[in-house]
């Protein structure tokens, strides 16, 4: 390591304890101990989840603090002095600082899910549409079912409804596959077998382009080619170690392509539906004849098996998720083929750009021009009702829900993402700098001085203790005021807000003694405000830090109100 390297280690070293001491202060209560859950709820509004693995050393030394308390009488249950919470955080204290001020993809996470709750809470009333009924397991498909998943390029989660229940991928494993497939064996290579076209055709129809190819990996016929691809490419690594049972199905390929399905879902939920897979291949007639049509044409790489190709593409439909784990795999997708929540990088960044380019023109069956007209973001759907939804860089969002449109994609899935982009700018081309109209959520909400001392006083006005001391942890000047010299600690004081007040005060050592325009000081405002709890502890504040200019002199508040309604 150069000297230079090793300074710059030292000082974001020193950095981070300074940090550490900082959240210490702000979080600890008047007995010097910091409640557990409260910082795990101070983190989860960040959108981070005690579960997640870079919390791991953190959340295991709160357990064995708890533990412990649990046998000794002596101590207070959850909360943690100084030494044991700076043991507790310091380990993981770069994604700690890193959500707490704000350097998230998303830093304001709670105003956009605010949003994000009430586009859920509409699309629900979208009564629209019937589960798929080609097979009876689908045709069963509860229409109330409706699920939203979030997972940010930063690991930051939000879920909304039936997130837990598995359900097959069928058509948005083919994504997946194709950019699997990609990480094995080269775009050219690939790109021999099946083309990049939107086919213009339905997803099942018996076509192939003018080079005799399958128009794109989107639709059936290309799926069932990037399927022997894949099979072929799970040959080449040699990463076959799954025994055959005798007299069962071959299922040793779709567990292989399920280690690394589960991999992009980091580690989260992924399943097999075997009697789904059974009557795929019992009701095949339309693959079968691809496949044939398509063995004819010569599509297939030399070696491969029809027949296996085939089960291995319905055993590929029959793999189940959660809308929790497909959102962790569109985020996996949105960051380049890293995993945001395991940091496992499953898939090269340029598999990921050419599946993306393909989910943006072929993904929503008939409906993907316009979805891309409209939407202007890289989705797949698939019959089951799940839509995986990709907006690169920032985030990855899976919905769930069977009752399907006339194009076979889920009806309320279809409206979310509508939605969704008349919110947010996330559209393709919506521009970011003049789309005044719509929100972004990306922006940091500390820009500017001016911002600063609107947020800081919306804060404090609306009593908002969490996000006064995210400010506090971002360094800012806790004491700004506007242009009528109102400032935090006047508006809590005014508003009653004694959390803010003793805030303000205790942990971030503001000058109680700064007047506004009118001549009032916080002190003033909570006298006039009736608010005496509050005004004694400012008189008790002011006292003891007397103002630069030595004049301990409190004005009485009635002469000054005389004076402003004279
Ligand atoms: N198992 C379906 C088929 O190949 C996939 C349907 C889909 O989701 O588009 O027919």
């Amino acid at each position: 390591m150069s000297r230079r390297q090793k300074a710059c280690r030292e000082l974001l070293a020193s950095g981070m304890e300074d940090f550490e001491e900082k959240l210490f202060s702000f979080l600890c209560d008047h007995n010097g101990l910091v409640s557990m859950d409260r910082f795990k709820n101070l983190l989860e509004e960040t959108g981070l989840r005690d579960s997640d693995f870079r919390l791991r050393e953190t959340m295991s030394k709160f357990r064995t603090v708890l533990e412990r308390q649990l046998h000794d009488e002596n101590e207070l249950r959850g909360t943690v002095d100084k030494d044991t919470f700076l043991d507790c955080v310091s380990d993981n204290i770069v994604v700690i600082s890193k959500a707490l001020t704000s350097q998230f993809v998303i830093p304001e996470f709670k105003p956009f899910t605010d949003i994000i709750d009430k586009i859920y809470e509409s699309c629900k009333d979208n009564m629209q549409g019937l589960p798929a009924q080609y097979i009876p397991q689908l045709a069963r498909g509860n229409p109330k079912h409706w699920g939203v998943s979030i997972c940010t390029v930063d690991g930051q989660r939000y879920d909304l409804g039936d997130t837990t229940i598995p359900f097959c991928l069928q058509s948005v494993v083919k994504p997946l596959n194709y950019a699997l497939t990609l990480n094995d064996l080269s775009p050219e290579v690939v790109h021999k077998y099946v083309g990049q076209e939107p086919s213009g055709r339905s997803f099942n129809e018996l076509t192939l382009d003018y080079q005799h190819k399958p128009h794109n990996p989107m639709i059936n016929a290309g799926a069932i080619v990037i399927s022997s691809l894949l099979k072929k490419g799970l040959v080449i690594a040699d990463r076959f170690d799954y025994p055959q049972k005798k007299d069962e199905p071959d299922l040793r390929f779709v567990q292989k392509a399920m280690d690394e399905l589960r991999r992009l879902a980091g580690q989260e939920h992924v399943s097999f539906n075997n009697s789904v897979y059974l009557s795929e291949r019992a009701t095949a007639d339309r693959n079968f004849a691809l496949g044939y049509y398509m063995r004819e044409n010569k599509c297939f790489p030399p070696e491969a098996d029809l027949v296996e190709t085939l089960e291995f593409y319905f055993q590929l439909c029959s793999i189940e998720v959660t809308a929790k784990s497909g959102a962790v795999m569109a985020a996996t997708l949105a960051n380049g083929g890293i995993c945001p929540t395991t940091g496992d990088n499953v898939l090269d960044s340029q598999a990921v750009q050419n599946t993306l380019s393909l989910m943006h023109s072929c993904g929503m069956y008939d409906y993907s021009g316009q979805f891309a007209f409209k939407v202007g973001l890289p989705a797949k759907s698939g019959v089951a009702g799940g839509v995986l939804l990709v907006i690169p860089n920032v985030m990855g969002i899976f919905t769930w829900s069977p009752p399907l449109d006339q194009w076979g994609n889920s009806s309320r899935g279809v409206q979310f993402c509508e939605e969704l982009v008349a919110n947010f700018n996330f559209h393709n081309y919506d521009n970011l700098k003049h789309t005044n109209k719509k929100y972004d959520p990306r922006g940091r909400a500390v820009e500017s001085k001016a911002q600063d001392v609107v947020n800081l006083l919306f804060s404090a006005f609306n009593g908002d203790v969490t996000a006064m001391r995210r400010y506090a942890l971002l360094g800012m000047d806790m004491s700004l005021a506007d242009y009528d010299g109102r400032t935090a600690l006047h508006l809590a004081a005014a508003e009653g807000h004694e959390p803010i007040v003793r805030f303000l005060l205790d942990k971030c050592g503001v000058n109680a003694h700064l007047k506004d325009r009118w001549d009032f000081t916080a002190y003033d405002d909570a006298k006039r405000f009736k608010h005496d709890d509050i005004a004694e502890i400012l008189l008790a504040y002011m006292k003891k830090h007397p103002p630069a200019d030595g004049n301990t002199k409190i004005d009485d508040v009635s002469t000054k109100m005389a004076k402003l309604s004279a």
